[in-house]
């Protein structure tokens, strides 16, 4: 059998390895197949870091941080050393990163999709996510049985299941990323900021407890001009000091379908 340091991808790893089932997804085991040793470590000032040498690799993780984090920072810190070895010796990783890098294309990123697909492989996720309902408790959930952080699960709820759904991420200054289920059409643009009358608004201007999922006038979050006539289902939770994650799922999903025969000429 291959084994080494040689980029595998996350699937290739997982079919390598026959592992088939969430709790088999150890990331430790994975990360030695691949000549990576993990190390737990109270870290200052980032969540992970890697050290590569040659053939070798030391991958250290906050022993603070929560076990979902660690087993993210471990998979991100796998994935620099599959897609970036040779430009870079070494990585250090703030927690940041796994919030704020979700958007453009740049090495953070393609290391969060390195993890993603690592310990949220869509052949596992897909069916149990079938028919769930796209807010933060079914999040929880999935993250559990997959041992996940909890942004990293919610953002492959809204990729790989069943109802058309947004997340975005906010803090008080701008927008920072989104990632849209394929069933929401172009047509379908957010605002800048959400309106006044979204939970996450209130929780950007300091609110601190969360609703639980609302609905809301679909114009607190969408641009087209008919938004006002229809409602979509927020869930908004604070994620650290700075950040706020919005689900946004067309429960009912009126708006779509008209915006859909609109352009049926
Ligand atoms: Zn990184």
């Amino acid at each position: 059998m291959a084994s080494g340091s040689h980029y595998r991808s996350p699937s290739a790893l997982l079919r390598e390895l026959g592992i088939t089932e969430p709790e088999d997804i150890r990331i430790e085991a994975i990360a030695e197949y691949c000549n990576a040793t993990i190390i737990y470590e109270p870290l200052k000032g980032s969540a992970a870091r890697i050290l590569g040498f040659g053939d070798r690799a030391f991958i250290t993780v906050d022993s603070q941080s929560r076990r979902g984090r660690q087993r993210f920072s471990a998979g991100h810190e796998l994935g620099h050393w599959m897609l970036d070895r040779g430009r870079v010796a070494s990585f250090m990783c703030q927690e940041q990163v796994f919030a704020s890098e979700w958007g453009s294309d740049n090495p953070e990123r393609r290391a969060n999709r390195y993890a993603t697909e690592l310990l949220l492989p869509d052949f596992m996720f897909t069916p149990r996510a079938k028919d769930q309902r796209i807010i933060f408790e079914t999040v929880r959930q999935l993250a559990t049985a997959f041992q996940t952080s909890l942004t990293a699960t919610a953002i492959r709820l809204v990729e790989l299941g069943s109802f058309p759904s947004i997340i975005v991420c906010h803090t008080a200054q701008h927008r920072r990323w989104f990632i849209r289920n394929s069933d929401v059409p172009d047509a379908i643009r957010l605002r800048d900021k959400p309106g006044a009358w979204t939970v996450a608004n209130d929780l950007l201007r300091g609110g601190t407890s969360s609703e639980g999922p609302t609905d809301v006038q679909a114009d607190g979050w969408i641009t087209h001009p008919d938004s006002r006539n229809y409602t979509l289902c927020e869930d908004s939770i604070r994620l650290g000091d700075h950040w706020i994650l919005s689900l946004l799922w067309w429960k009912n999903e009126k708006q779509l379908l008209d915006l859909e025969e609109d352009h049926d000429f």
